[in-house]
């Protein structure tokens, strides 16, 4: 742990934007997340950004 970790103690989910706790946050793919649930939510949303791209 580096004392610029410890500076970000407070993240954001990247996916419903909520503040999050240091000991509640989900680390997945370079991102924070509250919950596993936001976690999928935002790969869902990925996926259909590239489909649209791939359709257009
Ligand atoms: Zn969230």
């Amino acid at each position: 742990m580096s004392k610029k970790d410890e500076n970000e103690a407070f993240k954001n989910c990247a996916a419903c934007k909520k503040v999050l706790l240091r000991k509640k946050r989900h680390y997945r793919n370079n991102a924070y997340y509250c919950n596993n649930n936001c976690f999928q939510k935002k790969l869902k949303a990925d996926a259909e950004k590239v489909t649209a791209e791939v359709a257009a």
